[in-house]
């Protein structure tokens, strides 16, 4: 595996003392759990030298600072679904795997937060916030794999985000054990800079969140799923554009390419047209959704849109979501191994990173299913190669690097 041949032995001479913090039963070497957990979701391959499974939130202080005192190198991992290979421990060390930190503590609909535990499940917490008619706003596609302090670490989003926020914006306090093991709480709204905020995004490199305060919202009771066709995506962008700026107000929208969405009708029969160029999926809720399905259909009709179908549906549904998540699977089965990239580029230039990326996968000869959030500028291609194929392989890795290079590029 790379990255395994040169990795000092930084555990051996603590792995007794690791032992007795966290419980024989705890600490693995093994060579099948160091293999299985060299790995995320995306390409990057890391052996670490060992695992510790966290039961306690209490345990978290006195291990880092075990490990930091002797050198460890540490790599936090909620459920390891990321796609950037963040918990896949490049410089060896341990691993600590989270997922036992799995306690809902606390949820007050009254105030509007949940207190609980990093290593919960989102999907978890989403259960138990529905039954009360509430959520959590990040809903990433991965949600019923991947944990809370895992979203907050990367600042994952999900459709919903768009108007209800990332999960940096849903983040009220996070307890967090510093990489030497020291314990403090970063709290909104108690002045000066917002360390919670800057918390989130750093995947874990300034310390582990332990538990977390996260604001929760109640559910609307209208909810419109519409799909509306376009015959390019410089049409569907421009049209999205126009809405926004006549006061629609999206719960969500996403864009699925021609492959995307052709891929996902064939899997699923969703009743999408097969002849479009781009195809919207959006959801308009809350007392302003009748006037704002008014006005779409007004300016998607005058932008060109050919065909829109839109419905009421069950607030408790997640259509937008359901669709990207069928779209993204429609299309990882074209494939042996698909490579999932994940960009953001200023609105405005969506349609220029999507030129752009169509070129990189003609120059490496290579097919992808793009995603992407007209409102958002966030472009998601998965890139269809086999991994069994080193050429192959490599020229995905290109693509994916210049496909990267042009969106820096553009801000
Ligand atoms: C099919 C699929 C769909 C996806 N869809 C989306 C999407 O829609 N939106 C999106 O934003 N992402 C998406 N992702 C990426 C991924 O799911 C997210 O990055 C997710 O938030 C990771 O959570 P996790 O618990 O799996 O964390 P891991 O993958 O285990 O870790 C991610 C990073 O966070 C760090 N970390 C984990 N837990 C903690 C903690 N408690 N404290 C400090 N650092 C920690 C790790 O060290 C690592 O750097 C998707 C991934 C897949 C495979």
């Amino acid at each position: 595996m790379s990255g395994s041949l040169f990795v000092k032995d930084t555990f051996s001479p603590v792995a007794a003392r690791a032992r007795r913090l966290s419980g024989e039963a705890r600490v693995s070497v093994d060579s099948v759990a160091l293999a299985l957990h060299s790995y995320d979701a995306g390409l990057a391959r890391f052996r670490p030298e060992a695992v510790i499974s966290v039961a306690e939130a209490s345990g978290l202080a006195p291990l880092m600072r075990l490990l930091a005192e002797n050198g460890v190198p540490v790599t936090p991992r909620g459920l390891g679904s990321s796609l950037t290979g963040g918990c896949a421990p490049a410089k060896g060390g341990a691993v600590l795997k989270l997922g036992g930190l799995n306690k809902i503590l606390e949820i007050d609909t009254a105030a509007g937060y949940a207190f609980v535990e990093a290593g919960v499940c989102n999907g978890v917490l989403q259960d138990e916030l529905s039954r009360a008619g509430f959520f959590y706003s990040p809903l990433p596609l991965s949600f019923r794999c991947s944990t809370v302090g895992g979203n907050i670490a990367v600042n994952a989003r999900g459709p919903r985000s768009l108007k209800y926020g990332s999960s940096a914006d849903n983040l009220l306090a996070v307890d967090v054990v510093s990489p030497g093991g020291d314990e403090f709480r970063l709290e909104r709204g108690c002045g000066g800079p917002d360390m919670a905020g800057f918390f989130s995004g750093l995947e874990g490199t300034c310390g582990v969140a332990a538990r977390v305060k996260v604001r929760i919202t109640r559910r609307s009771g209208t909810l419109i799923y519409f799909l509306a066709a376009f015959n390019s995506p410089e049409e569907l962008l421009l049209a999205a554009a126009q809405a926004q700026s006549q006061g629609v107000c999206f719960r969500s929208l996403e864009a699925l390419d021609k492959m995307s969405a052709t891929a996902s009708e064939s899997c699923f029969g969703d009743g999408y047209p097969l002849d479009c160029g781009a195809l919207a999926v959006g959801e308009l809720d809350g007392h302003g959704a009748a006037d704002d399905l008014k006005t779409l259909k007004r300016v998607f009709k005058a932008a060109g849109c050919p065909w829109f179908k839109a419905d009421e549906c069950d607030p408790k549904s997640e259509p937008v979501w359901l669709a990207s998540s069928r779209a993204f699977s429609a299309v990882a089965r074209l494939s042996h191994s698909v490579l999932s990239e994940d960009f953001s580029v200023p609105r405005k230039k969506l349609g220029l990173a999507i030129g752009a990326a169509s070129a990189a996968l003609a120059q490496y000869d290579l097919r992808a299913g793009m995603v992407y959030s007209p409102c958002t500028g966030s472009l998601r291609p998965s890139i269809l190669f086999d991994e069994r194929n080193i050429f192959e392989t490599r020229r995905a890795r290109k693509a994916a690097h210049e496909m990267l290079k042009a969106c820096a590029e553009m801000g």
